[in-house]
């Protein structure tokens, strides 16, 4: 989401008529545009800032902004520690930084009510066949652990036409594959008014209807909302992709009981099954948070576990991470770092592990690529992604952004081999 926030900032700088600069030195705006979901993004940034009060202290004409989900945390205490900051806004009011910029204002100001969605503006997108396309704006979860509801707000879904004419707007403008974006996709519409209600199912059978969109995805859907209508839209749907990314957060039913995910870890497995049932070759990914206070090594071998029995095909996992204002920062039994540290190296030695396994049933298939350029290890071969998510490096001559089918031979825990099928006949 703040990747996708940061596309729409530079898409409406870009209509101001700023342009990006390499140099730091040389630019007249330096504008942070801030997550604050773990500690470790806001570790990063005061480094930053201390960068930017250089600069601005040898040239006061320039800009300094703050935006995102750490100003809004902060909101005009930020303007008290870091004084040289000009302007400062959360992510419900990205659309304030162009009014700030037309005005010639020389006080410092913040922007951080909830308002309308600014999901409206235009985005510079980094590869011009893909886009996220947002659908929902906040959550109304109340995660133990997240700061997502108190800087994005309560959950907003978007109009269902407005969805649907910004798809029409990117397949018009070449793109082919577009992402869903929400907190909490899947329980999209149920704050829209009964006469313009559609559910998050529907809203996917609208968009695999639109010609010219192959690829559909979507994240997050959330476990407590994962039901039998959206695994029918994977099972009739051409354009949605096979894959799922369903964050388990913990194995463990008591410490997602403290964490307050509202599913235990019955639910989750259950889930994880039905999907298996409907899409039997689908991709499974995970998020998971490893050392929440009162974690014991019981629990986390119980994340172990449902790693292992559901052997998920990718998982991020994350040291938790005490954030302000959150009601699991105050609870008793955090765990040390050193613990969590020796925790997270067994959890993704096993997530390797169960992921190249996964990756295995891929091997003499031919799977559809959408190129996205040359490869990172070998620019003279090239790099997609399959309809399951997965990485691929391979030999062709296929130009970025066509779909074209490789012939699978060879596959990691975090990537696949091949060759292109016209390179396979030629050759
Ligand atoms: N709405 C999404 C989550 C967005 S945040 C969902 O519910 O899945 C992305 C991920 O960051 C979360 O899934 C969680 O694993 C991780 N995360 C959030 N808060 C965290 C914290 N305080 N410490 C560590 N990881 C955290
Ligand atoms: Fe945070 Fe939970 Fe909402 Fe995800 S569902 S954004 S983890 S509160």
């Amino acid at each position: 989401m703040n990747a996708h926030d940061s596309e729409r900032l530079s898409g409406m700088l870009g209509s101001l008529g700023y342009t990006p600069v390499d140099d730091r030195d040389l630019a007249d705006l330096i504008l942070f545009n801030t997550c604050s979901i773990r500690e470790k993004a806001d570790s990063k940034l005061i480094a930053h800032l201390g960068d930017a009060k250089r600069l601005k202290r040898e040239d006061p004409t320039k800009v300094v902004g703050v935006g995102g989900c750490w100003a809004q945390s902060l909101k005009n205490e930020l303007f008290e520690s870091f004084p040289w900051v000009d302007v400062a806004f959360g992510p419900g009011q990205i659309h304030r930084l162009a009014e700030f910029l037309k005005s010639d204002s020389i006080t410092a100001q913040g922007f951080f009510d909830f308002e309308a969605l600014s999901s409206e503006l235009p985005a510079a997108r980094e590869r011009p066949y893909q886009a996220w396309l947002q659908i929902s704006q906040g959550c109304n979860c109340v995660c133990s652990y997240c700061i997502v509801p108190s800087t994005r707000g309560r959950e907003v879904s978007r109009d269902p036409h407005s969805i649907i004419g910004e798809a029409e707007a990117l397949t018009a403008d070449g793109v082919r594959e577009v992402t869903l974006l929400g907190q909490n996709v899947n329980s999209y519409g149920r704050d829209l008014p009964a006469s313009r209600r559609i559910g998050f199912s529907e809203i996917l059978r609208r968009l695999d209807a639109l010609p010219g969109l192959d690829r559909l995805r979507y994240t997050s859907p959330h476990p407590k909302d994962m039901r039998a209508d959206v695994l029918q839209a994977h099972i009739d749907l051409p354009s949605l992709c096979e894959h799922i990314h369903l964050p388990l957060q913990a194995g463990s039913s008591r410490i997602l009981k403290s964490m307050r995910r509202t599913y235990d870890r019955e639910r989750y497995l259950d889930r994880v099954e039905a999907i298996r049932e409907s899409v039997p070759d689908c991709s499974i990914t995970t998020d998971i948070i490893v050392g929440f206070p009162g974690e014991s090594e019981r629990d986390f071998e119980e994340t172990l576990e449902v790693v292992d029995r559901v052997g998920f095909d990718a998982a991020f996992a994350f040291p938790f991470s005490p954030r302000r204002g959150t009601h699991a920062a105050t609870l008793p039994r955090q765990i040390s770092r050193e613990v969590k540290s020796e925790r997270m190296g067994r959890l993704v030695e096993l997530v390797n592990e169960r992921a190249a396994a996964r990756a295995e049933r891929f091997l003499g298939r031919d799977l559809e690529d959408l190129v996205e350029g040359p490869s990172r290890t070998d620019p003279t071969r090239l790099r997609g992604r399959t309809r399951h998510n997965r990485a691929v490096n391979f030999d062709g001559l296929a130009a970025p952004g066509e779909l074209t089918e490789v012939a699978i031979t060879d596959t990691t825990s975090h990537s696949l081999d091949g060759v292109e099928k016209l390179l396979v006949r030629a050759g």
